[in-house]
């Protein structure tokens, strides 16, 4: 018999198409030249007392499994730092689960919660990861596309149009990636009305909570009877600079951090002790790191909004994260081919917004988490692009 490998791998595998990032994410690879504004990843190194921690750790021979659920010091800092940071309060004996980033949190969350054909309804444009993983835990995933008139936010009356009795969660992702879109605790409000009124569950993507720049991040589980009814996804990778590190968390009621647990027991056992320890550092002494980065980030906002505006490009601004979402419609180029031309003749990586979804479409994402130098250098070049395409 002949093997053909593609014989043997699973249809719900084979039914999605790789990540639309890929292609963009190794970029420096395939172009050292290029200027990349297509990672989502902080271009900051880790601070120096959360890396002098994990070497310490190390020192220590610290090197073995930990708790399932994580290091207990590491989940008490949890529940501290976000009861004092975003008024939620979560008991860290059985309300927390430290994951191998938040990337395993939305996993592992959806496999818990998900039986065949239930419903998850994701706003979009959206994080990469949500649709495949909520399809792969066998979710119908229903999608609202949300555009620059709405500021990219869903409303409960626009969430009401695809409700059905299946309907089992909703993603919300606030600040978001890949739009920057924070919304503000008037805008979730009637959202979490929306939720408890027909029985729903939220995930709540919150992994860029500490990085907004215009109002403090409100996450939808403040709200009076919602803490129960919301599954929280964070981490440290974002405002801690802490990618390579593979540290996030889940927060959610016992009878369901108690479901997931049982996945991340068997999937990964549990989070890398070294990251638990510099995490732990991050949250005792890492805020003032974490605060200057995040004035950098605003420096940039500003910087990247006006450029984008400047050349005529629409962007609604975004109130968090460190990604601007400016429309390139009036171009006439689809997002592709915008992207690809602009990497083959000014050597600048962006990434297409329908890589995160149909309503993308027509919009690029520019991540800022990158110098201020290469911002400059990088916006020139897309100008000169622009510039070319207008005399053409
Ligand atoms: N959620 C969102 C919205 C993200 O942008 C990312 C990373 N790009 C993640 C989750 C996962 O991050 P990590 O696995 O590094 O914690």
């Amino acid at each position: 018999m002949v093997f053909i490998p593609e014989n043997f791998l699973s249809n719900a595998v084979k039914a999605f198409p790789s990540s639309g990032i890929g292609k963009f994410f190794d970029i420096k690879t395939i172009k050292p030249e290029a200027i990349s504004f297509g990672l989502g990843e902080p271009d900051f190194v880790t601070p120096q007392v959360l890396r002098e921690a994990a070497v310490r750790s190390l020192a220590e021979g610290k090197t073995s499994y930990t708790s399932s659920a994580g290091v207990p010091e590491l989940r008490k800092a949890i529940a501290g730092y976000l009861e004092e940071s975003f008024g939620v309060s979560y008991d860290h004996r059985d309300e927390i689960i430290v994951t191998v980033g938040g990337s395993e949190a939305i996993d592992i969350a959806l496999r818990a919660l998900i039986n065949p054909q239930d419903e998850i309804i994701i706003p979009e444009p959206c994080f990469v990861s949500y649709k495949p993983c909520a399809a792969l835990a066998g979710a119908k995933v229903v999608t609202v596309p949300t555009g620059m008139e709405s500021g990219f936010k869903v409303t409960a009356e626009e969430l009401e149009k695809y409700l059905t009795p299946r309907t089992k969660a909703l993603f919300i992702n606030s600040p978001s990636n890949p739009t920057g879109v924070a919304m503000t605790k008037e805008e979730l409000l009637p959202i979490a009305d929306f939720v408890k009124k027909h029985n729903l569950l939220v995930i709540s993507d919150e992994i860029y909570a500490e990085l907004t720049y215009d109002a403090k991040h409100c996450s939808i589980a403040s709200f009076p009877g919602m803490k129960e009814r919301t599954v929280i996804i964070s981490g440290f990778s974002k405002a801690f600079a802490m990618t390579g590190w593979r540290i996030g968390y889940i927060c959610a009621h016992p009878a369901i951090i108690k479901a997931i647990l049982k996945i991340h027991q068997y999937v990964v056992m549990c989070a890398p002790m070294i990251g638990q320890y510099a995490a732990l550092e991050g949250l005792k002494s890492g805020g003032v790191e974490v605060a200057r980065m995040t004035e950098e980030y605003k420096r940039r906002r500003a910087f990247v909004v006006s450029r984008f505006r400047a050349m005529g490009l629409p962007i609604c601004e975004p109130g968090g994260a460190f990604y601007a979402f400016p429309c390139i419609k009036e171009t006439g180029l689809s997002s592709e081919e915008f992207c690809e031309r602009l990497l083959d003749e000014q050597c600048v990586a962006v990434v297409p917004g329908n890589a995160f979804g149909a309503s993308g479409e027509g919009f690029i994402r520019c991540s800022y988490a990158t110098s201020m130098e290469m911002l400059k250098a990088g916006l020139e070049r897309m100008e000169i692009f622009l510039r070319g395409l207008k005399r053409a």
